[in-house]
């Protein structure tokens, strides 16, 4: 982490790269950022694993989200916001549900999740989304097969949301620009 030698190769550089933790490692703002963003006291972990004992990706991946814990504690910022476990969770609560400490671990993620986006680090699953939102005001939206369905059932071609009322798409336009959120969906895509 903190001692770094230049081989000139970065396959032995990442073989060889120091695993030990260094207190220059530690970015307190880091952990700032992260409870403020999440509103929990993730300070307050000790480390018990009733968290990753509660998830449900952590037995078929190597998340765990202990680990994140720790990491926002000790404020390994590079450490959890490249590291792709981070998308791992389901945001399902069982580890908020069970936490003895009272801590919301799924907003701890959420708020990592905010924070690498910052740094342009997001599945592209997401930015996909963004760019539909933006041109229909749904993650999912309508499409002729489900048009056909609706029909047969008896139900208006479309819902009664944006897709009838495409009026109400610049509010929501507005919402997504205010954050520039298209834009960078649109950069990190145009990049690929
Ligand atoms: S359950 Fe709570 S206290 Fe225990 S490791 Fe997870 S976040 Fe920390
Ligand atoms: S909210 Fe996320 S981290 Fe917590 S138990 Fe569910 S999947 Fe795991």
């Amino acid at each position: 982490m903190a001692t770094e030698k230049n081989y000139n190769n970065p396959e032995l550089e990442e073989k060889l790269k120091d695993r030990n933790y260094y207190t220059v490692d530690s970015k307190k703002d880091f952990s700032k950022e992260v409870e403020e963003i999440s509103g929990t006291i993730s300070h307050m972990c000790f480390q018990c694993g009733t968290c990753t004992g509660s998830c449900p990706s952590a037995p078929r991946s190597s998340y765990r989200i202990r680990i994140f814990m720790r990491r926002a504690v000790l404020g390994l910022e590079e450490e959890a916001l490249t590291d792709p476990d981070l998308w791992l969770c389901t945001t399902c609560y069982s580890c908020s549900d069970r936490c003895p400490r009272d801590i919301f671990p799924t907003d701890v993620i959420m708020a990592m999740r905010n924070l690498a986006f910052r740094k342009g680090i997001v599945p592209r699953n997401f930015l996909k989304t963004v760019q539909l939102i933006y041109s229909t005001g749904h993650g999912v939206p309508n499409n002729d097969v489900n048009r056909a369905a609706r029909e047969k059932l008896g139900l208006p071609r479309d819902p009664p949301t944006t897709h009838s009322y495409p009026e109400y798409m610049d509010g929501i336009r507005k919402i997504i620009d205010h954050f520039h959120l298209k834009e960078e969906a649109d950069r990190i895509l145009s990049e690929e």
